[in-house]
């Protein structure tokens, strides 16, 4: 992108929760940017006259739920991985074209491959959940050789609509325990944990070598995370995700590296 945007905002609803815009105002202050990162609660009958709006000002941005494959489907073009996963979480506007990437599997594949201390060929996951933040996670497993997933959604509709597109390596099963069974890395993708201590997964069913990835970020690690590390699990919760999400969001923005440690710190 050339111009610097006339806005940058994170698209959502709701969005006030959002920790986006520490780190990514902790970002441009670094870098020297004169611009301010701002969250816009749009409902789904607001989405169309706000990119238009955005569009006039040359603006660029974030997406987040529900927005993620509404925005996508307005996109004149995306990224091969934005096309792959039907979703985009990031977006910025070449002329007035809309235009859309998705960092989020990006940022999946940062902590997912650091679980598995890079031994990622051929790894066995477990992944609870079938929505946007799934898909993200089946489109990281695509690049590794040989893995498999096994997916589990409390409404096996969804489950199956997801795993058809990814039905090379995903098998949709009908309960967490035969989920986890023999998983090398068992993945979080619901909001089971957010608000407050449920656990997605009983610790009780974790293979004794499983690292435990939660998709969830909330200002202290979960319940889950915690006590999964406890165990003596390799385990992280959403946070890393998320920085690397919007760090990746940030060079395409600027074509620049942001100062990852300055978002990070913005975050603690
Ligand atoms: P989504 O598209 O709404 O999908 C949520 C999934 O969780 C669906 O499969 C849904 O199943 C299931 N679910 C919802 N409530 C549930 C419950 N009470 N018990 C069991 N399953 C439940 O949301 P998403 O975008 O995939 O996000 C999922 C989670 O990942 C959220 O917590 C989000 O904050 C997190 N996330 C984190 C990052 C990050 O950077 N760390 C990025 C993206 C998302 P049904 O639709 O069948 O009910």
């Amino acid at each position: 992108m050339s111009a610097l945007p006339g806005r940058l905002v994170l698209l959502g609803h709701p969005v006030a929760h959002s920790a986006s815009p520490r780190f990514q105002n902790a970002a441009l202050r670094a870098a020297g940017i004169p611009l301010h990162y701002e969250t816009l609660d749009v409902t789904v009958e607001a989405l169309d006259a706000t990119l238009q709006a955005l569009a006039l000002v040359n603006g660029a941005g974030n997406v987040t739920i529900p927005h993620k494959e509404a925005v996508a489907a307005r996109c004149v073009r995306r990224t091969p991985v934005a096309e792959r996963c039907g979703a985009v979480n990031v977006f910025w506007h070449e002329g007035h074209e809309l235009f859309g990437d998705n960092t989020d599997v990006a940022g999946v594949e940062f902590v997912a491959s650091a679980l598995l201390q890079r031994r990622t060929a051929g790894a066995r996951v477990a992944l609870i959940g079938a929505g946007g933040a799934a898909a993200a996670v089946l489109c990281a497993v695509e690049r590794w050789e040989g893995a498999h997933v096994r997916l589990y959604n409390h409404h096996m509709p969804r489950a199956e609509s997801l795993a058809q597109r990814f039905s090379a390596f995903t098998q949709v099963v009908p309960s967490i325990a035969e989920a986890v069974h023999g998983a090398s890395l068992v993945v979080n993708a619901t909001p089971v944990g957010m608000h407050d201590d449920a656990l997605p997964v009983p610790l009780a069913l974790l293979p004794e070598q499983a690292a435990v990835f939660d998709l969830v970020y909330r200002p202290t690690e979960t319940a889950w995370v915690r006590l999964a590390r406890e165990d003596g699990h390799r385990a992280a919760d959403g946070e890393g995700m998320l920085l690397e999400q919007g760090a990746l969001a940030f060079e395409r923005w600027f074509g620049r590296h942001p100062d990852r440690g300055a978002m990070w710190r913005a975050m603690h």
